[in-house]
């Protein structure tokens, strides 16, 4: 269902300088496209989705998630590997969650974002670094999460919803792109939802000020790419403007394929809302 296997080939070979990073996300990119739905995706009601919009609530905040445990643990599996590869430290916190999984204990519901945090639950349950838990919940959810809300995508219309955050979901964004017209579409790891955000807005704290936004950018072969950083909170978004670069991939795979503007993000002290394998391998606590 999602098949980026030709996305992540195109992003290999343009990044070849960072393969030997890069290659842990190959099986993950593997698992998702083999990944296979259940059934039908669940029905979405409009004006129900509409109401919560409204309110500011992503779907998932009030709704019943209806994901199989057997339907995302073989994704899941492999992302943990993706995690051991890059970072051995975590191989113990990886056991715990396979036995906890194993004894029926922990359902994929304890991955899901609430209000500031992605997967709550599991990291304070199982002992795990907040940013494993939320590289494991878009790492082994995003199939079987893009296909559970894949009914209510074409709802979403214009405007009904101005937060930084997903409004299917609730996670906060992943990647920028700006679009064709000139505006920000934000993009979803988890479930894998887009959204239109305002482009003068920290998406992650709200800062609207003339200078809370600064922007970064690499140049060279990479132009179209850059960092939408937050003076206030410090935190920050790359974004690709598809106006100059029309052939770039899919968000997620554009993400990964460009750990050297999250190096340069970092060195002038910003941080990421969602992790990459990068921030797993040399968390910010041990630069
Ligand atoms: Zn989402
Ligand atoms: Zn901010």
């Amino acid at each position: 269902m999602i098949d980026l296997r030709d996305d992540w080939n195109d992003q290999l070979e343009r990044r070849r300088v960072f393969a030997a990073s890069l290659v842990p996300y190959t099986l993950i990119v593997d698992a998702w496209a083999q990944w296979a739905p259940p059934s039908d995706p669940p029905a979405w009601d409009g004006p129900v989705c509409e109401e919560r919009w409204r309110r500011g609530v992503p779907l998932l905040g009030e709704a019943a998630i209806e994901i199989d445990r057997v339907d995302v643990e073989d994704v899941l599996a492999v992302a943990m590997e993706a995690v051991t590869a890059v970072r051995p430290d975590e191989a113990p916190g990886m056991r715990r969650l396979a036995d906890e999984w194993d004894e029926g204990r922990l359902d994929p519901r304890a991955f899901l974002p609430s209000r500031g945090a992605i997967g709550e639950e599991a990291a304070r349950r199982l002992g795990i670094r907040a940013a494993v838990i939320a590289f494991l919940a878009y790492g082994g959810l995003r199939p079987a999460l893009a296909w559970a809300l894949s009914g209510a995508r074409a709802l979403a219309t214009d405007g009904v919803w101005a937060l930084g955050v997903c409004p299917f979901c609730g996670a906060p964004p992943g990647f920028g792109d700006i679009v064709e017209d000139g505006r920000l579409q934000l993009g979803c790891h988890l479930c894998a939802g887009t959204w239109i955000f305002s482009r003068v807005r920290c998406p992650l704290c709200g800062a609207d000020g003339p200078r809370d936004l600064a922007r970064l950018e690499p140049g060279g072969a990479d132009e179209a790419y850059f960092i939408s950083a937050c003076t206030r909170c410090k935190g920050y978004v790359k974004q690709i403007d598809r106006r100059q670069r029309w052939n770039a991939r899919s968000t997620v795979v554009e993400d990964w394929g460009s750990p050297h503007l999250d190096l340069a993000a970092r060195k002038a002290g910003y941080w990421r809302p969602i992790p990459t394998l990068l921030d797993l391998a040399t968390p910010r606590s041990s630069l």
